[in-house]
């Protein structure tokens, strides 16, 4: 089934590098304008640049999602260059691990205003437009463990906890207006976020893995595409867990 999509316009957050440049990539392969945001102007200005060389549609900009006011600077920025905005995949996330009890507030503050509150203000600032166009597609990266809980991440799992219930209650907020709102929960994927993790403990990992690897860019990013697609209009409020079958 080749997917459609009507000369959309996309918007990636955490576009630089890991889960969200596939993401953009597949977007752009699919003829979708992708604005690749993350924080460093050279990550999201490299990926939009190839995007561009290999034929396809981007711009870049680097916005720290964390900041409100930055947030909002942008939104209205793009949403003067573009007019609208139909496709929003909230995916810029960090981890500040650590039990609980070592756990500072502002490692605490930083994970939920980076992974969550960020959802807030970009759904809020690019969703108005599209309820008004009544046409629209929000994907939030969320993860296994703000399902599952995972010892030293309290910041990171209720933040993705958070990201689940706000996918819910934006879905039924905007299915009137034929926007959808769904999460898509990965597992272990190969990236710089779980880079660190030395070769034994990803081992380990593995041998938990029904699949029998860890997961890659590119698996999240088939499914994100999916649900960003017009194929995908009758499916809103949902959490799809791409895992290799780890949280079963
Ligand atoms: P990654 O390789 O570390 O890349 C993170 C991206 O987010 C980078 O492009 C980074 O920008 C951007 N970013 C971080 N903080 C930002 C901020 N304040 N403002 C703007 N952009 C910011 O991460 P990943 O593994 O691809 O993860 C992507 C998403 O998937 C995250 O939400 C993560 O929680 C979720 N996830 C990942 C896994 C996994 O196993 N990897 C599993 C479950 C869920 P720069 O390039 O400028 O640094």
């Amino acid at each position: 089934m080749s997917l459609t999509f009507n000369q959309r316009i996309a918007l990636v957050t955490g576009a630089g590098r890991g889960i969200g440049k596939a993401i953009a990539e597949t977007l752009a392969q699919n003829g979708v304008t992708v604005i690749c945001v993350s924080k460093s102007a050279e990550s999201c200005g490299a990926v939009a640049a190839a995007i561009t060389a290999a034929g396809g549609k981007a711009k870049a900009l680097a916005v720290d999602v964390a900041d409100g006011a930055a947030v909002a600077e942008a939104s209205s920025a793009l949403l003067a260059e573009f007019g609208h905005i139909d496709i929003l995949v909230n995916n810029a996330g960090i981890t500040k691990d650590g039990l609980l009890f070592r756990m500072s507030e502002a490692d605490w503050n930083a994970v939920m205003s980076t992974n969550l509150t960020s959802c807030f203000h970009w759904t809020k600032l690019i969703g108005r437009p599209m309820t008004q166009k009544r046409w629209g597609r929000i994907v939030n990266i969320t993860s296994v463990v703000g399902m599952m809980g995972h010892a030293g991440q309290a910041n990171y799992c209720a933040a993705k906890a958070g990201m689940i219930g706000f996918t819910k209650a934006i879905a039924k907020e905007f299915a009137a207006r034929s926007v959808t709102c769904n999460a898509v929960a990965p597992g272990f994927i190969q990236t710089d976020m779980t880079a660190a993790l030395p070769a034994e403990a990803a081992e380990k990992i593995t041998a938990h893995i029904p699949l029998k690897r860890l997961g890659s860019p590119a698996d999240i990013a088939h499914m994100t595409t999916y649900l960003c697609s017009e194929e995908a209009g009758y499916i809103t409020g949902q959490v799809f867990t791409v895992d290799g079958g780890m949280a079963m």
